[in-house]
């Protein structure tokens, strides 16, 4: 494998009047293929937009290197700084990024003309790349007469018309509606099989990087919470943030003692739980709604609080020790509200209790 972008120990401070000193991006490293679709994840404010513009080089890095394609770009300790139009990227941002005083033609047009191709070089590309996008015999309208989807399959011609190593993706698909998004999805993967081209997709919409991804990166506060393929993520998170990040999931308090676990608040009769966790005490008992089993004969007794029916399973919810939980069950063995039954919880994952300081943090820099 061809390591195509690559980022070692990439850190950026702002500074500001409001919030002082905030690391937008901590000691990032990260090596990401040729040919792959790479997905960042992670909250407004995580740091996503701040990563992606250090690697396209419209920011300086506070300290760290980038590599493209084997070549160091960015590294302020050498005073190395390679402009973003020398940097073989294509870029769609966000908001819809087209020149509302260019036709479609001259804003996909701007990039080569840019780089000083000749005319007919030009209007060969230009129409390849329309093509591609599905844009074919629009060249003299203008983005105003034109929808939201369009619009951003103006940005991705615009991109892709250069023939970039690369795409950074950065939210192209917030802006649209959900049958849109869908379908721009398949568009983007679509062309990246036929150019083969290796893409950064950021993203807070975490089916939207299940969906898209090789593998990708889940994110908080600027820190690296865990790099995998979704499965990996999704199965085997590796603490408690990336738990609650992807997937629904369930978290109870409880105390460890003897081998046996105890739900906080009420330490006389254990859960049943498929695994136990390596150490003793106070922690976080982790699992999924579809992963914990109802049924009428063995297990933790506890009552349905609430049940809730959905198209494809029935909701129950129910109260273990001090904490609420969720539970996904079949329709065709429902349980009554206010039914006594026993509760088996497969896909334990323990973890420490929230860290306080973690919690100040993300005050501080007004993140919920
Ligand atoms: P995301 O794209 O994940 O929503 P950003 O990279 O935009 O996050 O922002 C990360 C953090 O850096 C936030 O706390 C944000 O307020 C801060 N930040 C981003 N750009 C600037 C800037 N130009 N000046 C000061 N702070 C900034
Ligand atoms: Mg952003």
């Amino acid at each position: 494998m061809t390591e195509q972008i690559v980022l070692e120990h990439v850190t950026k401070t702002f500074t500001t009047k409001e919030l002082g000193s905030v690391t937008a991006v901590n000691d990032f490293n990260l090596v990401v293929h040729k040919g792959e679709c790479f997905s960042f994840l992670g909250p407004s404010g995580c740091g996503k937009t701040t990563t992606l513009r250090m690697i396209a080089g419209f920011e300086d890095l506070s300290s760290g290197s980038i590599y493209l394609g084997g070549k160091l770009v960015s590294d302020r300790s050498k005073n190395i700084y390679l402009p973003p139009e020398k940097r073989g990227l294509g870029m769609v941002f966000q908001a819809f990024a087209v020149w509302p005083h260019l036709n479609v033609f001259d804003n996909i047009a701007y990039p080569l003309k840019v780089k000083r191709f000749s005319k007919n070089d030009i209007r060969e590309k230009v129409l390849q790349a329309m093509h591609y996008c599905n844009l074919d015999g629009l060249e003299k309208s203008f983005p105003s007469d034109l929808s939201g989807g369009q619009q951003q399959r103006i940005a991705l011609a615009r991109a892709i018309v250069v023939n970039p190593e690369a795409m950074l993706l950065d939210e192209p698909l917030s802006n649209l509606d959900p049958h849109l998004r869908e379908t721009m999805r398949f568009e983007i993967k679509r062309l990246q099989k036929e150019f083969g081209f290796t893409i950064i997709f950021v993203t807070h919409d975490q089916s939207e990087a299940m969906a898209l991804s090789d593998r990708m990166l889940i994110m908080d506060m600027g820190n690296i919470q865990q790099i995998g393929t979704p499965a990996e993520l999704y199965n085997h998170p590796k603490n408690r943030f990336v738990h609650s990040f992807l997937g629904q999931s369930n978290f109870i308090n409880v105390d460890v003692r003897d081998g046996r676990v105890y739900p906080a608040g009420q330490a006389d009769v254990p859960l049943w739980v498929d695994k136990l966790p390596e150490k003793s005490g106070e922690q976080v008992l982790a699992t999924r709604p579809n992963t914990m089993i109802l049924n009428r004969e063995e297990g933790f007794p506890c009552r349905i609080i609430k049940r809730t029916f959905k198209t494809d399973f029935v909701e129950y919810l129910l109260k273990i020790g001090e904490d609420n939980a969720i539970v996904q069950a079949p329709h065709r063995e429902l349980f009554k509200n206010g039914e006594a039954c026993y509760l088996k919880i497969y896909n334990s994952v323990y973890y420490d209790r929230e860290n306080e300081e973690a919690a100040k943090e993300r005050e501080r820099r007004n993140i919920v």
